[in-house]
């Protein structure tokens, strides 16, 4: 119970924390929140939520909320409250300005994978029709961008095959760089459930994840995978399955493409795939890889769920296509039970990909250098639009120490804490000469804004979120804007600020204009929403009431294509003065940044990062458990508290990133994915020492 009394009304909401999308209950009296739960009929939870959900509600109401909108003439300026009309005014002539001074591609925008895909679309409409250019990303960029890349590149659909439910036919569920049980606990539970009915359990990570604790002891597969040689792993997985025969000819020759089959099948035979030839880099003994890819050649549906422990690499995308290439070889696909599927961190991140919120691709992933796609977009917004794709977030960055990209509007996204090299990031952001940032608390991106919008939390505004299944559910409602203004509200006043008529007068309808422009979304409308409760797309005159899975009998390219993924080791390696590997993920108690999760009662169970050491490392370095050990690694330093476990390897240490005083993020490198630019968080080599004891 959040306030006393009884409730006077209920809305069905979604969680705005992490991709399992789950329902949630707001009960309201007057203008307060009296309770918070999980609702049965949602499709993705079926009445359960974890700790982070329950608790959401608590930095909705934080006083620390942005309540007023801020300016400054410079960053080393105290803030000035004023109201909304001078704010946005203020914002528009800065923006206007950079791009008199720099041209039109000197300025940009990051949507936010937090807010709803109204407002993302209307981000990227902003973008593209109002500033002009292409430059829009979202966070995706530093996170799921190589899923997008990969498995468009194999299925043609740059989303997971899968709805959760379809765990429940699987057989042998194969986890992959993703720890559910602490970043997307309630499908956790439904994946648990899975396991104790009888189903196998693969595990590929570097750390010994909650999962396995599910079965006896030996019943799953741990290969714990050395950071940074996914590739090389799944390859030698992919090597067992053709050497041993346990591919799905039948499958393979009816629904993939038949050349690139041949060619994957020669590249996969080279003898450097075999597991015995890359155990010893992988650090998985060959018996291991085999018994892995026999289990999951034979099983009748066998399921991938991955997360970023496979995208965030250099070769995050090849190993997107590595799993997908393993889904085809075997026929895992097309029906309940199997599949490949990103568990998407963001509650929004697919929707906000879907949206458009990325510098190559309108709508429903069209790339923007396609005539009659781009033409259908600039006659619904009556303007013309550059054929060039616009900057990612890292571009932006270097752009911006170059001189060539100096404005940007920020919604809901704290890249100069979230995003690698925090040094880089700051440098760029203070190279910029405007910068507006948009977001419910202060930020560590604030620091480098020229303004401040204040945000609406998931409770104050409609729209609606998309979750990892494809899943498009809505947020209402539940209580009027803290500052007056929901986002997308902002974000359209900005555009009638300069000069380009942006007038919805609800979410809805901005919904209705994405459902005309994007085949996809074609059925998509409030009202089937309201009727069905949620929706997965594709949603069009095919599929009335969406898709549950994709591909059941031809894959959205047509063919299925495997994709050759030779393993390219990457830079970040271990040396005398950094001998171990740092890869760094959430703790279930909180979420991302923390933004959020440190303003609610999670805070009160975990307060600070810690440093995850393996007892032989710690040994040798003297350390205890709880000591300040100081890690270093090539591009900085940061302190955190010890914990002792033998859930990392010997040579591998782990640290969450939720609080800005620990910075983790200094440490990280500049590395990433060849083919999407996402950071290579997952591999760093530091030093550790310590440093003291509480
Ligand atoms: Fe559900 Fe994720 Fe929210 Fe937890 S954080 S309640 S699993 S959506």
């Amino acid at each position: 119970l959040i306030a006393a009394g009884q409730p006077t009304h209920a809305l069905t909401t979604t969680c705005a924390y992490c991709g399992v999308g789950c329902s949630l209950e707001t009960e309201v009296k007057g203008g307060q929140l009296v309770r918070l739960t999980p609702s049965r009929a949602g499709g993705a939870n079926h009445g359960h939520a974890c700790v982070k959900g329950r608790f959401a509600w608590g930095y909705a109401t934080h006083p620390e909320r942005v309540k007023q909108p801020l300016i400054r003439d410079h960053i080393t300026e105290p803030w000035r409250e004023v109201g909304w009309d001078e704010a946005i005014a203020f914002a528009a002539a800065g923006l206007r300005g950079v791009q008199a001074r720099h041209g039109v591609g000197a300025i940009g925008g990051i949507a936010s994978s937090r807010c709803s895909n109204e407002e993302a679309y209307l981000v990227q409409k902003l973008v593209r029709a109002v500033f002009g250019n292409h430059n829009i990303d979202n966070c995706a960029r530093v996170c799921h961008s190589p899923s997008e890349y990969g498995l468009k590149a194999a299925f043609g659909e740059a989303a997971g095959t899968q709805h959760f439910d379809s765990v429940h036919a699987a057989d042998l569920i194969l986890v992959c760089g993703a720890n559910p049980t602490d970043a997307h606990p309630v499908f956790a539970s439904a994946l648990r459930r899975r396991l104790r009915e009888g189903a196998q359990l693969i595990v590929i990570d570097p750390r010994r994840t909650g999962l396995l604790d599910t079965l006896h002891a030996g019943e799953g597969l741990h290969l714990a995978v050395r950071p940074g040689t996914n590739v090389l792993l799944l390859n030698a997985i992919a090597y067992t399955l053709i050497e041993e025969k346990l591919v799905d000819r039948d499958f393979i020759g009816a629904r993939c493409d038949e050349a690139s089959w041949l060619s994957w099948h020669d590249f996969i035979l080279l003898l450097e795939h075999a597991p015995e030839a890359v155990e010893g880099e992988c650090g998985v003994a060959a018996a291991l890889i085999r018994e892995a890819a026999r289990r999951y050649g034979r099983a009748a549906n066998a399921a991938i769920y991955y997360g970023l422990g496979v995208t965030e690499h250099s070769q995050g995308s090849s190993a997107v296509m590595a799993l997908a290439n393993l889904a085809l070889a075997t026929g895992n696909l097309g029906r309940d039970g199997v599949g490949v599927n990103p568990l998407r961190g963001q509650n929004n991140v697919q929707g906000a990909c879907d949206m458009g919120a990325v510098p190559h691709e309108f709508t429903g992933y069209r790339h923007v250098g396609i005539e009659e796609v781009r033409a259908s977009f600039e006659a619904a917004w009556g303007v013309q639009m550059p054929e060039d794709a616009g900057l990612r977030i890292p571009q932006m960055f270097e752009a911006a120490l170059e001189g060539r990209f100096l404005g940007l509007y920020c919604q809901g996204e704290d890249i100069a804490q979230s995003d690698p090299d925090s040094r880089h990031v700051h440098a760029a952001l203070m190279a910029m000469e405007f910068v507006v940032v948009q977001d419910i608390f202060h930020n560590e991106t604030a620091r480098f804004a020229h303004v401040l919008l204040p945000g609406a939390t998931f409770l104050e505004k409609d729209g609606t979120f998309t979750n990892a299944e494809r899943r498009i559910s809505r947020i209402r409602r539940a209580l009027p804007p803290l500052a007056g203004m929901a986002d997308w509200q902002v974000t359209q006043a900005l555009a009638r600020a300069m000069g380009y008529p942006m007038a919805y007068g609800h979410p809805s309808e901005v919904m209705d204009e994405i459902a005309r422009l994007t085949p996809t979304f074609a059925g998509v409308s409030y009202g089937l929403l309201d009727k069905l409760g949620s929706v997965q797309w594709p949603c069009d005159a095919n599929a009335p009431h969406g898709t549950a899975v994709l591909h059941a009998t031809a894959f959205s390219r047509g063919l299925g294509q495997f994709n050759n993924t030779p393993y390219m080791p990457t830079s970040e390696a271990v040396s005398r003065a950094f001998p171990l590997l740092l890869t760094t993920g959430r703790i279930l108690e909180h979420y991302n940044v923390g933004a959020q999760t440190r303003r609610t009662a999670n805070l009160a169970w975990v307060d600070r990062d810690h440093l995850r050491i393996h007892p032989q490392d710690a040994a040798a370095r003297g350390i205890r458990a709880g000591d300040r050990v100081r890690v270093a690694s090539r591009m900085g330093q940061t302190e955190l508290d010890a914990q002792v476990t033998d859930t990392v390897q010997p040579g591998v240490v782990y640290a969450s990133f939720h609080f800005p005083q620990s910075g983790t993020n200094v440490l990280t490198t500049l590395n990433a994915d060849w083919a999407t630019s996402c950071p290579e968080y997952k591999v760093t080599a530091v030093e550790v020492e310590r440093s003291g004891r509480d």
